[in-house]
């Protein structure tokens, strides 16, 4: 009984990798300088090559609410212009992620603590089943899809704000302007202007001021230390064709040989999360 159990286990994992030209992986993989599957240059190789990957103050973390502080002063998070349409922006495929980039000349801005940064781009990072996704958990959850907002002030300091989406069988309306490029970015370095306006509330939670806040790191390399996180606690939806379009992108460019290499489970592990504590709001 036990064993049949084990084997049947077993050759559910084992078969999907079988099935494609037993290709394990995606070989292009290892000609990286990183990257999130690769057997040489994944995640726990990092820091070999990027020194602040082994640092102490890493992204991302695991959020749990029985742990966090409650910030009496943490303030609104004031996101400034983020319902006015970008008319202009280029999506690109990176290897790595989907990255929008706006072109357009409105300032798009959160204020926190009498910070200002400015909105520079947002990429996605996302699973291979509805279940796994997001780089944060939050309650041991994962979620099928993290948007992260990256800003940069003055002094060049990142500040970023995660969003949880979870799968949905309804598209989100305010993700087709992305969704509807994506099939004509397949590769590595491919890139287009999006061919609707984009507005990036429509991606955010109804309550953006309400947010875990805590200090980390870019969850890529070089992993530079010094971003100031803002995982916001509503969550969005996106629907299940619309994350297919992600799931379908490649990580290499139409020249490399990329079976087996589809950009999916793009999250860093989880880092520890040492002396630091994190934040909420109390609203
Ligand atoms: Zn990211």
């Amino acid at each position: 009984m036990h064993s049949t159990t084990f084997l049947l286990l077993t050759g559910a994992l084992v078969l999907p990798y079988f099935t494609e030209g037993a290709v394990i992986g995606c070989a292009a993989d290892d000609e990286e300088p990183w990257s999130y599957h690769g057997k040489t240059n994944g995640p726990s190789a990092w820091g070999e090559t990027f020194s602040s990957c082994y640092g102490s103050n890493q992204s991302p973390i695991a959020i749990k609410t029985d742990e966090t502080v409650i910030d009496a002063d943490a303030g609104k998070l004031e996101m400034k212009n983020f319902g006015i349409p970008i008319t202009k922006a280029t999506i690109i495929n990176n290897g790595h992620s989907a990255q929008i980039t706006p072109k357009d000349d409105v300032a798009r801005t959160i204020e926190v603590k009498g910070s200002v940064y400015t909105f520079q781009q947002l990429h996605f990072h996302w699973g291979s089943r509805y279940d796994q996704g997001s780089e944060h958990t939050l309650n041991g959850q994962r979620y099928a899809l993290e948007a992260h907002f990256v800003h940069t002030n003055k002094d060049n300091a990142i500040a970023v704000v995660g969003v949880f989406f979870q799968e949905s069988t309804h598209n989100n309306e305010g993700f087709q302007p992305i969704g509807d490029v994506l099939p004509s970015i397949p590769f590595k370095n491919d890139f287009s202007d999006l061919q609707m306006d984009l507005v990036l509330d429509e991606l955010l939670p109804n309550n953006p001021s309400d947010y875990y806040h805590y200090d980390g790191s870019l969850t890529t390399p070089g992993c530079n230390e010094g971003v100031a996180w803002f995982i916001l606690k509503g969550i969005k939806e996106i629907g299940d064709q619309q994350i297919t379009e992600l799931r379908n992108l490649y990580s290499t460019t139409k020249d490399q040989d990329y079976a087996g290499c589809k950009i999916v489970d793009n999250y860093r592990p989880l880092q520890p999360l040492n002396d630091r504590i994190v934040f909420e709001t109390s609203n």
